[in-house]
């Protein structure tokens, strides 16, 4: 089925890139609709806390999200809450398929589909999901309270969670295959400060040991001599990086070997019209304002080429 509706612009994904993409859409009076499959807000939904949006010295990604959602709506940005299953490069106008079978066409699509979290591709990692073995310390850190945990990764995620599941837990062992992490410097004073965490620095998880009732222990290795060690957890959070959601992405557009877009300043990628942002789009930094900027760049620069699409337009039908 294709629809009659023609829009100006088609966002795909509901994060703080795509949200703020269609606030800015809404401003410069496009006709404007985002599709967002599951609850809009992306990862930042399931960030514990954030620290580094400006304007808020401290907040829940949750409630950051669902600002950047109510900001969207004041606009009276059209959300609709179903899957993009391909999405069709054109030359007058492009086309987004939608998990039903219905085509949307619109002048610009802006590809803000984000982000999943990366598998560590451990023993016992998918059999145990959901009983010990969890990507999301927010969603799951309440079932763990008091009890001993680890968590994987030296990022800033892993680092931040650790931080928060400290809190809530015994114990947290913080395991990081190198000897120094690459997360903030200030999230590793934190980690440093916090008595319930211990650094296990130099080691790999050589597989998650569970049993019926879940995850029991974690066999270790040692980087720098090979030495083996079990410890005893009853849940394991991997925040091992970040793998960019670039299935949607048309052939045509260029894609970086780790997956990322790659776009011009105005975030529009090699086929005129299609703008990727925020998790998507290759760039220096990961970073939640960093995701708003590109949603703003992309609106503005998606506003001018529906204009003069809309110029040519004319020019077709006077001739
Ligand atoms: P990340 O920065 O890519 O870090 C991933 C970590 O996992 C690295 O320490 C890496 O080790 C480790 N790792 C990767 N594969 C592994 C494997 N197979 N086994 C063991 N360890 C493995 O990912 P992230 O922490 O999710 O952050 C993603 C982006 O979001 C970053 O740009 C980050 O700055 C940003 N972020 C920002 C904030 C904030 O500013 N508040 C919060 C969260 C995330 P190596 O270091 O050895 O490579």
């Amino acid at each position: 089925m294709t629809e009659q509706v023609m829009y100006d612009v088609i966002i795909v994904g509901g994060g703080p890139a795509g949200l703020t993409a269609g606030m800015y859409a809404k401003r410069a009076a496009l006709n404007a609709v985002l599709i967002e499959k599951g609850v809009p807000g992306g990862q930042v939904a399931i960030t514990t806390g954030v620290e580094n949006y400006p304007g808020f010295k401290e907040i829940g990604g949750f409630e950051l999200c669902e600002k950047f959602l109510e900001h969207a709506k004041a606009y009276d940005l059209e959300i609709r809450n179903t899957e993009v299953v391909s999405t069709e490069p054109g030359i007058d106008y492009h086309g987004v398929t939608l998990a039903d079978g219905t085509v949307l066409t619109g002048h610009a699509v802006i590809l803000a589909a984000g982000g999943t979290s990366k598998k560590l591709q451990a023993k016992g990692e998918d059999e145990n999901f959901g009983k010990g073995v969890s990507y999301c310390a927010t969603c799951d850190g309440f079932f763990f309270r008091n009890k001993v945990v680890a968590v994987i990764g030296g990022g800033d995620t892993a680092l931040e969670d650790a931080l928060y599941l400290a809190k809530i837990t015994e114990k947290v062992y913080l395991i990081h295959r190198r000897d120094e992490f690459r997360g903030s410097r200030i999230l590793q004073q934190r980690v440093f400060a916090e008595p319930n965490i211990e650094i296990l620095y130099s080691t790999v998880v050589s597989e998650i040991v569970s049993d019926q009732s879940g995850v029991t222990g974690l066999d270790l290795k040692s980087t720098r001599n090979d030495e083996t060690s079990h410890i005893d957890v009853e849940g394991v959070f991997i925040f091992v990086g970040f793998s960019p959601n670039s299935q949607l992405v048309p052939a045509g557009i260029t894609i970086n070997k780790s997956g990322y877009v790659v776009t011009d300043e105005k975030c529009e990628t090699d086929l005129p019209g299609i703008f990727a942002v925020g998790d998507l789009r290759q760039k220096y930094a990961n970073q939640i304002v960093l995701a708003a900027a590109d949603g703003c760049t992309a609106a503005l620069a998606a506003a001018h080429y529906v204009e003069t699409r809309k110029v040519v337009e004319v020019e077709k039908e006077e001739a």
